[in-house]
């Protein structure tokens, strides 16, 4: 490919907080930036100094004239329909591909593109009518095959009456039903590839949720042997090599006694990569850039020991504690310009390096206590 250099444009599909972040690497690179969605200005990406186009994602002719604005496209929001990758694809490069949007963005294709690239999985069902349901492995979870994200759309069941009482509350829509992983712990591997196939991986990451949300990232993953954190780049690269992955992917793994299971991919920057702004020689963000861009990529070792990231969500608001927060001068703030502070909506991180994960983890988690107004 040929690549796409500094004073070209990179067009966005979404306007958040990865889009964001994706236009400060970018600019700070050089780059122009639009982003597209439907929210009104200011955008969180907009406000980083992206140009903002309003328009609704199956508007397929404005999607086209934004298209022909930008030098490359690439998305921050992985329910645009393909139809949008595909309009785009006429007039300009799309990185990731329309093909590697469409796999992920369901998780039957997905899961059946994991398992044909020999990766492991949790075993499930595809369950499209209620029959399916009699003879899935329970305990399991129920999720829909597509649009479900942070918990949504899906549920712990113990038996088929549970599993057909949540198939039809969630309208009877394609499903899959995984058997319940007893896993150690959660971690993840955010990896990037170029055009020219190279790829650079971050370490294995250990996730810890709350309520699903992501809440606090480690890393390097504290409980992982080296063994374990070659296991997992194999796994990601394996996985990048065989969608033909173009730009940033992440892999959320179960870690359990018997090695690790892939759980879910997503074709973007990832929250679990926050942390990379401070804490890598290069971003998820800048590495995410440099791929879509056809550029070589960045290295990704740590520029410190350790390094924690803990995300702020709107139950952090009205009143945050910012000079609280920051009275640790190893802590690093980032704020996504969202007005509307909902519960549960992510609103900003606070990342800290340390000489060891304990004292990362803890920096991050005391400061955030320090952020969040007494109850
Ligand atoms: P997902 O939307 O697939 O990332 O799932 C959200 C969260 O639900 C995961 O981060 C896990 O904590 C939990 N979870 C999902 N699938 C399983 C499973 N098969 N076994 C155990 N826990 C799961």
């Amino acid at each position: 490919m040929t690549p796409i250099l500094p004073g070209g444009t990179i067009g966005i599909l979404g306007n958040g907080q990865l889009g964001r972040m994706t236009a400060q690497a970018a600019i700070r690179m050089g780059y122009n930036v639009a982003c597209y969605g439907p929210d009104a200005a200011p955008t969180p990406c907009g406000q980083a100094g992206a140009r903002e186009v309003q328009g609704a994602y199956d508007d397929l002719d404005a999607l086209a004239d934004f298209a022909r604005s930008v030098d490359v496209m690439t998305f921050e929001f992985e329910n645009v329909s393909t139809a949008a990758t595909d309009v785009a694809s006429e007039h300009i490069p799309v990185h990731p591909s329309g093909a590697v949007l469409h796999t992920t963005q369901d998780r039957i294709r997905e899961k059946a593109a994991l398992v044909a690239a020999g990766i492991p999985v949790a075993s499930y069902a595809v369950v499209l009518n209620p029959s399916d349901l009699d003879t899935a492995t329970y305990p399991g979870i129920l999720k829909t095959a597509q649009s479900g994200y942070d918990g949504k759309g899906q549920k712990l069941i113990h038996n088929v009456a549970e599993a057909t009482d949540a198939f039809h509350k969630f309208g009877g829509v394609a499903c899959v039903l995984e058997a319940f992983v007893p896993f150690l712990w959660e971690g993840s591997v955010v990896g990037a590839r170029n055009a020219a196939g190279d790829v650079a991986l971050y370490p294995l990451v250990q996730n810890i949720h709350t309520h699903h949300i992501l809440d606090t990232t480690m890393v390097p993953a504290p409980f992982a042997s080296p063994e374990l954190q070659a296991n997992a780049a194999a796994l990601a690269g394996r996985i990048l090599d065989s969608l033909d992955v173009i730009g940033v992917m992440c892999i959320e793994m179960f870690i359990t006694n018997d090695g690790i299971i892939v759980n879910e991919l997503a074709p973007r920057p990832h929250n679990s990569g926050h942390w990379s702004i401070e804490g890598a020689v290069t971003s998820q963000f800048e590495q995410h850039v440099r791929a879509v861009c056809g550029l070589p990529l960045g290295s990704t070792s740590l520029r410190m020991p350790a390094v924690a990231m803990a995300n702020l969500l709107g139950d952090c608001w009205p009143d945050p504690d910012y000079v609280g927060a920051l009275a640790d001068p190893r802590v690093s703030l980032h704020l996504y310009g969202k007005q509307d502070a909902r519960i549960g909506r992510k609103m900003g991180h606070l990342t800290a390096g340390a000489a060891s994960i304990d004292d990362a983890t803890e920096a991050v988690t005391a400061a955030r206590a320090r952020l969040k107004p007494a109850e």
